[in-house]
C-alpha cells in the first residue's frame, strides 16, 4: 500500500493522521509480520484493519550458509512464488542481494535465472521485503543494497524504483542512496530515465562483453540494444549525473576472455567515467560455459589499469553456497522434483 492509499484508508476509518506514520513505522522500519505486534494502535481499529488489509510476509523454505558468513535464503510469498536474497557481511558492513523478479526473461546463456524464464515481477514491497529479511536475520542494519540477484530491474521499473526509494528513506531503511545499486543487462531506454532521477543511486550494466557478436551470443535478449548505443547512452548518463557506473564483466574461457575482447573493452570504457568488475564465472549446472583462469583476469586488470580504467576482480562470495544468481532456487526446484 502506498502513503497515499494508506492516508485514504485512515480518513475513511476516522483515524487521526498520526495513525499513517504508525502503521508506515511498524511494516516498514520494525518489519512486523502481524497486526497485533502494533502495540500503540487501539485494538478496535487493529480489529478493524484485520478485515481490510494483509500483512503477508515472505516465508523461508530454505537457507544455505557459507563459510564465508554470507547467508543465502529462498523466500516464498503467499502465492507460492519464490525468489532468493543473499546477506554478506564484511569488516561492520552488510551487504544484501535482493531480486526484483522472480525469474528472468532475458534469458542470458550462463545465468541460471535466465534458464527458467519469468515467473512474474515483484512488487515494491516484495523487493524490501529481502533486505529487512536478511536485516532481521543478522540483527544489524543493511548497509547497501544490491540488486543482482535474479531478475532484470528494468524490466519492472517503476516497482524497483519504488522499493529503491523505501529503502533509501528515512522512514524505511535509510540506506544511503549511493550505498543502492541496480544492476542492468542494458535496457537502454530505462537507463536514460534513470538519468533523470534526481537520487544518488548507483548503476551497474552487465556488459560481458564488449565484441557485438560475443554479446549477442551471451545475452540474446537485449540484442537491440546494440553496444553503439549502449556506448552512447552511458556517455548521456555520466554527463548528466556525473556519477561512475560500474560494468560486470563475467569471464568465461574461451568465449570473453580473449586479447581481442580485453582490447574492445578497454575501448568501451577508456574515455569515460567507468569501473569494471570482473567476476569469475559462477559455474551452473547443465550450462557450458567455464571460468577463466586467474591469470586471464590478472591480464584484464593489467590492459584496463594501463589505459586508465580502474578495475577489480569481484570476490565472489559464498561459491560454496550456489550463490550465484538462481541457483539456489534451481538446485532445491530439483530437489523437490526428484523426491
Ligand atoms: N538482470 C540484471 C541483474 C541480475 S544478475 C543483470 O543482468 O545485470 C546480476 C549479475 O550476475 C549480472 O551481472 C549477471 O550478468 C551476473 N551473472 C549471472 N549469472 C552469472 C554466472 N553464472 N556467473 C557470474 N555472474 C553471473
Ligand atoms: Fe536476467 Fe540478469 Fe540473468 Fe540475464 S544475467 S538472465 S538479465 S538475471
Amino acid at each position: 500500500m502506498t502513503h497515499g492509499q494508506l492516508q485514504e484508508l485512515m480518513s475513511e476509518l476516522g483515524q487521526p493522521a498520526f495513525r499513517v506514520k504508525q502503521i508506515e513505522e511498524w511494516v516498514w522500519r520494525k518489519n512486523v509480520s502481524s497486526l497485533d505486534e502494533m502495540s500503540n494502535l487501539p485494538k478496535t481499529l487493529r480489529h478493524v484493519l484485520q478485515d481490510r488489509v494483509t500483512l503477508d510476509s515472505a516465508e523461508e523454505i530454505a537457507r544455505q550458509l557459507s563459510a564465508d558468513g554470507s547467508r543465502k535464503y529462498l523466500l516464498r510469498f503467499p502465492d507460492g512464488v519464490s525468489v532468493e536474497c543473499v546477506g554478506m557481511p564484511s569488516k561492520g558492513k552488510l551487504t544484501a542481494c535482493a531480486s526484483s523478479q522472480a525469474g528472468c526473461g532475458i534469458g542470458c546463456a550462463f545465468c541460471a535465472t535466465g534458464m527458467s524464464g519469468l515467473t512474474r515481477s515483484l512488487s515494491a514491497g516484495e523487493i524490501y521485503e529481502q533486505v529487512m529479511h536478511v536485516r532481521d536475520d543478522f540483527g544489524r542494519r543493511v548497509t547497501s543494497v544490491v540488486l543482482m540477484g535474479q531478475g532484470e530491474p528494468f524490466a519492472n521499473y517503476t516497482e524497483t524504483l519504488a522499493a529503491l526509494r523505501r529503502l533509501n528513506s528515512p522512514d524505511g531503511a535509510g540506506i544511503g542512496a549511493r550505498h543502492l545499486t541496480v544492476s542492468t543487462c542494458g535496457i537502454i531506454p530505462m537507463i536514460k530515465r534513470f538519468a533523470n532521477e534526481p537520487e544518488q543511486f548507483t548503476l551497474a550494466v552487465s556488459l560481458h562483453s564488449a565484441v557485438q557478436r560475443t554479446r549477442d551470443m551471451l545475452m540474446p535478449g537485449v540484442k537491440k540494444y546494440s553496444l553503439i548505443h549502449l556506448y552512447d547512452i552511458m556517455n548521456e548518463y555520466v554527463n548528466k549525473t556525473g556519477r561512475r557506473p560500474s560494468y560486470e564483466f563475467a569471464l568465461i574461457r574461451g568465449v570473453n576472455d580473449s586479447d581481442n575482447e580485453i582490447a574492445a573493452l578497454c575501448d568501451f570504457c577508456r574515455d569515460n567515467l567507468a569501473h569494471v568488475n570482473l567476476i569469475m564465472l559462477n559455474e551452473v549446472k547443465g550450462s557450458k560455459f567455464q571460468p577463466s583462469t586467474n591469470e586471464r583476469a590478472r591480464e584484464f586488470v593489467r590492459r584496463l589499469t594501463s589505459v586508465g580504467v580502474e578495475a577489480t576482480i569481484r570476490d565472489s562470495r559464498g561459491s560454496d553456497i550456489d550463490a550465484a544468481c538462481g541457483q539456489l532456487r534451481q538446485s532445491i526446484d530439483g530437489t523437490l522434483r526428484t523426491h
